[in-house]
């Protein structure tokens, strides 16, 4: 299926103006798909397994800059750490504190979103409020310096009940008020919510970043 440029195009001038991060979510997609994005200005790509990022991360220019969004496993920090731009999928205080050794070890600050549980779905992954703030607690009392925490990542049901997928929304903007307030050192939050079904939705309900794939790069196989 041919990249839909046209389309991203209008995406990212709509993104521009609504000043929201648009990730282009290449997962399972080739190399040359991503690269007529590049040519087009796109840098930020989302990609959500190790192996698959890492081969993609070494084949492609390397000012793209590389957005975790799948569930990472702990033995597979290390692989990622020396280039990884941001760890949006963060969901236990043993993953951050493997992300801040493996930072130290190659002498940088990985940044990082916490994944928070805001779907019906019992197949996605994520923290619940309690166990965000357990999380954040932590984190301060730990003053790791080589993690650092930018804001929360979050999935919506999947469902076509838009007062659900709104009020899901609203409540990882909400959490993100509460725990983060108006700014992290001096930066807002970064609130990633919104995918190709729901991304509009999303950036309504407060989202400054969207991870799209299906609407740029067309349908995948299902694996
Ligand atoms: C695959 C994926 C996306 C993109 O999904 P589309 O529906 O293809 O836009 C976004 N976020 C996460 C966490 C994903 O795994």
């Amino acid at each position: 299926m041919p990249v839909n440029l046209h389309f991203y195009q209008e995406l990212k001038a709509f993104c521009k103006a609504k000043m929201v991060t648009l990730v282009a979510v290449s997962k399972t997609k080739p190399i040359e798909d991503i690269l007529e994005l590049y040519h087009l200005g796109q840098r930020d790509f989302g990609e959500n397994y190790v192996q698959e990022l890492t081969e993609k991360y070494h084949a492609l220019p390397k000012d793209i800059r590389w957005h975790f969004i799948g569930h990472l496993q702990t033995n597979k920090v290390k692989i990622i750490a020396p280039f990884i731009s941001l760890i949006q999928s963060v969901d236990s205080e043993k993953l951050f504190s493997e992300i801040n050794k493996q930072g130290a070890k190659n002498n940088r600050v990985i940044d990082c979103l916490l994944q928070i549980f805001i779907a019906r779905e019992e197949t996605k992954f994520g923290l619940d409020e309690n166990e965000l703030k357990m999380l954040t607690d932590k984190i301060h009392e730990e003053k790791y310096q080589y993690a650092t925490v930018k804001g929360l990542m979050g999935m919506a049901s999947f469902t076509k009940e838009k007062e659900q997928v709104k009020n899901e929304f609203c409540q990882l903007n909400n959490l993100s008020k509460k725990y983060f307030g108006k700014s992290i050192n001096g930066h807002s939050p970064i609130i990633s919510m919104g995918m190709s079904a729901d991304y509009e939705l999303a950036i309504d309900e407060g989202s400054n970043l969207i991870r799209v794939g299906s609407l740029l790069f067309g349908e995948r196989q299902k694996k």
